[in-house]
């Protein structure tokens, strides 16, 4: 188990509302003991504890939440009352295993706390691995915790990086107050990465170079699988798949060619998938600041190489799953400007000329530098402190939240 704690900062108001969702958590709380227990008594009923702790939150939410004497518990979250639900199961659930004591009435004097449950699981995208974090809630870095059933709480500390639970507690210490949050150690964020910034370079070639002087190439199955796609493609260029337009009837080769080639496609497709979460997982274990080019689209589809290596290598796959994992592994992607001549300047001195696609080489006629195109292309990206256009976005935002960001 991993902890989070962070010392809240709260006015008076902020305070006061906090001391009556405590308040609230221990009404329901106890309700739900004595009600419990009081089931308990009449003898006959058999049900399990889960099912009776069901029915009771029904009591609670469509009887009691109606009384006019209790006009006041519908002036807090809901959260706090399904959470306090979902804290008494856990507590009769750990009794009945003899794992702790029959859970007692909760009072003032221990304090004021409660807790929030992420209530509602987001679930990932078609075909997109289940992420712990998904049905998590996602604690930005920065010092305004956004709680689940609550919203913003600003922090005395600083948060460094992003942190996922799916549980949060409130709780006083005198006059101090925390949030805290118990995350299995399976879905803590590598919370350190080994290398602190990375520029990728994507390419035809080489699908990506970084600018430490690795590289990343497409798996040779995705190549041989596209060889064979294209000669398929090739020796069956004449075949028809029929027409009712025209009344042409599809022929049984065509038909099997047809078959034949969507199940290539599909191969294709999955060996590319496989590829790119490996990839993108493995990048954003390392790396924290990863920085990629925006794809220049029109750019690219005026040259027809770099046209087909845009749609067909999944560069936007590839980016997105690294944006979509960023909560998960604390990573932060940053987009570079299109128009900055990552290709046409010298990372060592700055220089800028053109360059052919064709050169593989920058040799540099300001400093003589001779480095590959894509390593200085990498190089430049990871430098390009000034040209980072999501970058730019993101702080605007920042800013009109609040100051201390
Ligand atoms: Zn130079």
């Amino acid at each position: 188990m991993y902890a989070f704690k962070r010392e809240l900062k709260l006015n008076n108001k902020e305070t006061s509302k906090m001391r009556g969702m405590a308040g609230f958590r221990r009404f329901v709380y106890n309700f739900g003991l004595e009600m419990l227990k009081a089931s308990w008594s009449f003898e006959g009923i058999k049900a399990s504890d889960s099912f009776r702790l069901n029915e009771i939150k029904k009591v609670f939410t469509n009887h009691v939440m109606t009384l006019p004497e209790y006009a006041w518990t519908r002036k807090y979250p809901s959260l706090i009352y399904q959470s306090a639900f979902q804290d008494l199961a856990d507590a009769i659930a750990r009794w009945r295993k003899g794992l702790a004591k029959f859970p007692v009435l909760a009072s003032k004097k221990k304090g004021d706390k409660f807790t929030l449950y992420k209530a509602n699981a987001v679930y990932p995208k078609k075909g997109e691995p289940a992420l712990p974090f998904t049905n998590r809630v996602v604690i930005e870095p920065g010092r305004h915790i956004n709680l689940p059933g609550y919203g913003i709480v600003k922090s005395k500390e600083k948060v460094d990086y992003y942190y996922s639970s799916q549980r949060f507690t409130v709780s006083r210490t005198a006059d101090r107050w925390f949030v805290s949050s118990n995350i299995d150690a399976e879905h803590v964020p590598p919370i350190i990465h080994k290398v602190e910034k990375v520029g990728i370079d994507l390419g035809v070639a080489t699908f990506a170079t970084l600018s430490d002087n690795s590289t990343i190439v497409a798996p040779t199955t995705l190549k041989q699988a596209k060889t064979k796609l294209s000669k398929l493609q090739w020796r069956n260029r004449h075949k028809q798949l029929g027409s009712k337009k025209k009344g042409i009837r599809a022929s049984n080769n065509a038909k099997k060619f047809s078959r034949e080639l969507g199940r290539k496609h599909s191969k294709i497709a999955n060996v590319r998938k496989d590829f790119l979460h490996k990839t993108t997982t493995k990048i954003s274990k390392k790396y924290y600041q990863i920085r990629l080019e925006d794809l220049n689209v029109k750019g690219m589809m005026a040259n027809h190489k770099l046209a087909e290596a845009v749609s067909n290598n999944g560069f936007y796959e590839f980016r997105r799953q690294l944006e979509y994992k960023q909560s998960h592994y604390g990573t932060k992607v940053e987009i570079v400007d299109r128009w900055f001549p990552s290709s046409k300047t010298c990372s060592e001195c700055g220089h800028k000329q053109d360059m052919k696609l064709s050169e593989r080489v920058f040799n540099c006629g300001g400093c003589q530098v001779s480095i590959p195109r894509d390593l200085n292309a990498a190089i430049n990206l990871k430098n390009a402190d000034n040209h980072l256009a999501a970058f730019k976005e993101k702080k605007s935002i920042k800013r009109s939240r609040g100051k201390d960001l």
